[in-house]
């Protein structure tokens, strides 16, 4: 392998030069210490205070100081505008019309933390802060709605009236929005400059079919806004199934296919990094949208062509969720801070990267070929600004990750010689002087437009 591996190399310097600095090492000391900035104890505060304000449901009392969304949206606004003057927090505003599981029309507010990058482009971390619970809970859901076990939900008869019912929802997702503002915190207090932009967004409306996350990703779409990638935190603060079985040292990382989409991509460099710098937790991404039957925040951006995946917890107890139960007393802020910290690994990781390198030709197809003898991988691609070398990714096309990787200089070309690429899957990502490294571009080529076949008479 190792001769295999510098005859490649030989091969790329024919192209052009390897990288003249290596980075010195596989891991950045100030996403080190980024990471080591998450605290256990702000995230038992921040979960203590949501949950004083009873419930956050979209369609809850905006009145009071100290109950219900109006003033949980508040406190949050407050909570991070506190952290730091570069951090931008703004209400992102809407006016939902009464549909669906929404009974009247109802003024719906994102929070929204931006921490202004180098370039435009955005990184999202991100969880729901509204609540709900129904008669039931999710134990209901599960089975069929039989599973009833004493707890009654009473919800207003009267549409237009406040539902003001106990939905503390400490996990669902008081537990993805206590690690969205802690790591507003982390990040805007690093004091380090992220090529990236990075928001950190507080969505409302989740429980009534994702619609806080689809206003934001449809206005980001229709203003032409480059969205990278979304975090998405949904149930992430316990680790203690309903069925007794516990595993506190996993995350689970879901996103849609086909198997080299942005989402999925997005979903490895999650693992690939998060893992570097929390090695005690074990990423584990899956191989499809969301949970049966589930659904969560991600899937919105999905919908408007944006890469984002939601991070779920190892076990869950379903007892707990949609039902006044999820209280504190069933989380362990101990798991969420592991979760909290893979999320910070990555961004971190992303933010400061180079963005991905362009891998389309002009006519959009993967810009690929078996040059020059017929039988080689040639891969061509487009200069990433800050770039200053490239990595060359590989694997057989029967299998979910990346097998192979190769550090090649500031080129925009590489040879690998009598390399099928009709067998093997290639990506490349953009990697600056400190060894920061982007989503790996990969090389696929779009499905094909058919045309029927005219038959003769
Ligand atoms: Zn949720």
């Amino acid at each position: 392998m190792r001769r295999r591996v510098a005859a490649l190399a030989l091969c790329i310097c024919s192209i052009g030069r390897l990288a003249s600095a290596q980075p010195a090492q596989d891991l950045d000391s100030r996403v080190v210490t980024l990471v080591g900035q998450v605290s256990e104890q702000r995230l038992i505060v921040l979960l203590k205070k949501l949950e004083t304000f009873g419930t956050r449901n979209t369609l809850s009392s905006i009145d009071s100081p100290t109950s219900g969304i109006g003033a949980a949206r508040q406190w949050i606004f407050d909570e991070m505008k506190g952290y730091s003057p570069k951090l931008q927090v703004s209400f992102d505003t809407y006016r939902i019309a009464a549909q669906g599981r929404i009974t009247r029309d109802v003024e719906a507010r994102n929070i929204m933390a931006i921490l202004p990058g180098r370039s435009p482009r955005r990184i999202y971390i991100s969880g729901h802060y509204d609540t709900i619970a129904i008669n039931g809970g999710q134990s209901g859901s599960n089975a069929g709605n039989r599973g009833r076990d004493g707890i009654v939900v009473s919800q207003p008869a009267d549409p237009n009236a406040p539902n003001d019912s106990p939905a503390a929802g400490v996990n669902d997702d008081g537990s993805g929005t206590a690690l969205t503002i802690e790591l507003a915190r982390v990040f805007s207090q690093s004091g380090l400059d992220f090529d990236a932009t990075l928001v950190f967004m507080c969505h409302v409306a989740e429980e009534q079919g994702l619609m806080g996350a689809k206003l934001h990703a449809q206005k980001a779409r229709d203003q032409g806004l480059r969205i990278d990638a979304v975090l998405n935190n949904d149930i992430v603060g316990n680790a203690r199934g309903g069925n007794g079985i516990i595993d506190g040292a996993s995350i689970r990382v879901y996103s849609e296919g086909p198997e080299d989409s942005p989402s999925r991509e997005l979903a490895r460099f999650v693992q690939r990094w998060g893992m570097r710098y929390v090695p005690s937790h074990t990423v584990r991404p899956l191989s499809r949208p969301d949970r049966f039957s589930r659904g969560g925040d991600h899937s919105a951006y999905n919908q408007y062509g944006f890469a984002a995946v939601g991070f779920r917890e190892s076990r869950e107890d379903y007892s707990r969720q949609h039902d006044p139960r999820d209280t504190f007393d069933g989380v362990s802020p101990t798991y969420l801070a592991q979760n909290a910290r893979v999320n910070a690994a990555a961004a971190a990781a992303l933010a400061l990267a180079p963005p991905a390198p362009g891998v389309l030709n002009e006519r959009g197809q993967a810009n690929i070929n078996r040059a020059p003898s017929g039988y080689d991988a040639h891969l061509m691609w487009k200069a990433s600004p800050g770039a200053s070398a490239y990595r060359i990714f590989w694997r057989e096309a029967w299998g979910p990750d990346w097998q192979h990787d190769m550090l090649v200089g500031n080129v925009t070309e590489a040879t690998l010689p009598n390399t099928l690429i009709d067998d093997l899957v290639f990506g490349v990502a953009a990697v600056d002087a400190a060894g920061h490294e982007s989503l790996v571009s990969p090389y696929i080529s779009p499905a094909r437009d058919t045309d029927d076949v005219k038959t003769a008479k």
